[in-house]
């Protein structure tokens, strides 16, 4: 089980107000309800967290509750995928449940509330519903079959249920207040008519549930006691307590709580909106690794401690925001920069020649694999007179303040030798074909000599053992146009290439790496074959998001 946060949220002083008054039951049992209708996104897993942790700083349980009470959309994957991510994200449910599994007593419920002239079949239409159902200003009317009989209520339950209706033509509704201020309470459909099957009930049922009158029942027969849910149900709330209420056989009842949704900058939260661009082809699947989904995540490399940790630090609010996507990036970089080792990479490389080394001496050089945490030791990396550097770490007219490669310029090659670029050969079409250099040879690292001060220090790359990788670099999904409108951003994934230290290519799927001074990157889990090394990166070291 993943780490109890101590620290106190608005929840948490509404169940210790709840176990200090005996209103609710001493175990405390929470559940996460997802729909099986898609893959998990960012904001699943805050909800995730925040029932689990809540569970676990009680000593309580979670369960996992699929919420599958509408027939259609649902597929075994998604099942699959949901339960692969919340045991990725670290947590293990009590009991895993399929609200289907409640359909009978659901049922028992609905019949009860007819019997007590509490629910009535209507026979309005959709827009009819609508239309009687008032505005905020305005009072809703009353059905015109709102005073049938218990008796034909009872009937025509009976035969919604044994399917002598078609989809629409009729509903049962709970009778409760047409004047309600809350809209909710202004005699909401409590079961409609859905000729589908289901997957779990296949064709037992033609008649199924809302979800504002299965919720309340599914949490109340597994005796969870603090039902969360995000801010939309806020107005649910009244209906939810109504029900529960109504059918009255549950001591100490559930009550839901809200709290605000995850919203993230250029971050699509909707499973509908992510289905449509898997379906549609404009993402590699789901697990795509620029799909806010847990499985594009963990693809990218993200870990489920810096996730966690995520969830942590923008704690429970109750009203709407819009945290920055950065912050997570940045839970991440704090999460990897004590576990994982640096590596020597370099892009758009740039082939040095160092004039006055020998042709056929290689020397293993030592470097170290982490500055942050010594005990990760060192490795030793092959250094001869042909190396590659990083396009980057080279300006033939230097900038102000550039202190890296340029034509007279003496900077550290990390862990090995000052080198001075004295000439820059081009190819015929006037791209640099490599750098003429010489090295002292006073200054390997480790000894006296390296003492001496210079400005700049960069890694570099033998050329010949260099690895060929392949590199994948993202940026947001999404963009905001010149109208301000969200619009998939076409710089989402740009591939280059580079050249890595030979250790680079025993990379195995899954393994993550600091590349020295760039970031950090992980071996994609698909792509990656033993002659090919693909890498995607994971987050840089710094944010580089700039403002468009
Ligand atoms: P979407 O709108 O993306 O389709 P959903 O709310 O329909 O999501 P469910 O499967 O019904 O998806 O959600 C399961 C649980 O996750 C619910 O309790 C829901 O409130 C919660 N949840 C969904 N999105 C978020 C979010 N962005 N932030 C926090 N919790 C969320
Ligand atoms: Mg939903």
């Amino acid at each position: 089980m993943a780490e109890v946060y101590e620290t106190n949220n608005f929840i948490h002083n509404a169940i210790d107000k709840d176990l200090e008054e005996g209103k609710c039951h001493e175990d405390i049992l929470t559940r996460f309800p997802p729909e099986p209708n898609g893959y998990l996104h960012i904001g699943h897993a805050k909800s995730i967290c925040l029932n689990f942790t809540t569970a676990a700083k009680y000593n309580g349980k979670c369960n996992l509750r699929y919420d599958d009470t509408n027939p259609v959309k649902e597929d075994m994957e998604y099942v699959r995928s949901i339960e692969e991510d919340v045991k990725w994200l670290g947590f293990k449910w009590d009991k895993r449940l399929w609200a289907s599994d409640y359909f009978d007593e659901m049922y028992e419920c609905a019949v009860q509330l007819i019997k007590e002239g509490k629910a009535y079949v209507c026979d309005l239409t959709a827009d009819q519903i609508r239309e009687y159902r008032g505005t905020l200003k305005e009072p809703g009317k009353e059905s015109p079959y709102r005073n049938r009989t218990v008796e034909e209520n009872l009937q025509l339950f009976e035969e919604m249920r044994e399917g002598k209706y078609a989809d629409g033509e009729k509903v049962l509704r709970a009778r409760i207040d047409m004047a309600s201020p809350n809209i909710n309470m202004r005699d909401p459909v409590i079961y409609r008519i859905a000729h589908a099957s289901h997957h779990n009930t296949g064709d037992k049922w033609c008649i199924y549930p809302m979800y504002d009158f299965a919720h309340p029942i599914e949490d109340a027969i597994e005796g969870i006691t603090h039902s969360i849910c995000t801010l939309e149900f806020e107005d649910h709330r009244p209906l939810y307590d109504w029900v529960l209420q109504a059918i009255g056989k549950w001591e100490k009842p559930p009550r839901q709580i809200e709290f605000a949704r995850l919203n993230l900058t250029n971050t699509v939260m909707s499973k509908r909106y992510l289905k449509a661009m898997v379906d549609d082809g404009r993402v590699d699947g789901w697990d795509d690794p620029r799909m806010p989904t847990i499985a594009g995540i963990r693809r990218r490399g993200y870990t489920p401690e810096a996730v966690r940790d995520f969830c942590e630090r923008i704690g429970v609010a109750k009203a709407n925001s819009t945290v920055e996507a950065d912050l997570l990036d940045a839970c991440v970089r704090d999460d990897l920069k004590t576990k994982v080792e640096n590596r020597n990479v370099v892009e758009n490389p740039i082939k040095v020649v160092i004039t006055n080394y020998p042709e056929d001496k290689t020397e293993m050089m030592e470097i170290e694999n982490s500055r942050e945490v010594p005990e990760m030791g060192s490795r030793m990396v092959p250094f001869s007179r042909e190396l590659w550097v990083d396009g980057e770490d080279f300006m033939e007219v230097p900038a102000k303040k550039y202190f890296r490669l340029f034509p007279g310029n003496e900077v550290r090659f990390k862990g090995a030798y000052f080198l001075t670029c004295n000439e820059v050969i081009k190819n015929e079409d006037g791209t640099i074909r490599e750098l003429l250099c010489t090295y002292d040879p006073e200054t390997r690292s480790g000894s006296e000599g390296a003492n001496r001060k210079v400005k700049g220090t960069i890694h570099w790359v033998d050329a010949a053992t260099a690895v060929k990788i392949k590199i994948r670099n993202y940026d947001y999904l999404m963009i905001d146009d010149e109208e301000g409108n969200s619009i998939m951003n076409p710089d989402s994934l740009v591939e280059t290439y580079g050249y890595a230290e030979p250790s680079l290519g025993e990379a195995k799927p899954g393994e993550r790496f600091q590349f020295f001074r760039k970031g950090f990157y992980i071996a994609d889990s698909e792509l990656t074959t033993d002659d090919e090394k693909v890498f995607n990166k994971i987050v840089g070291l710094k944010s580089s998001w700039k403002k468009k």
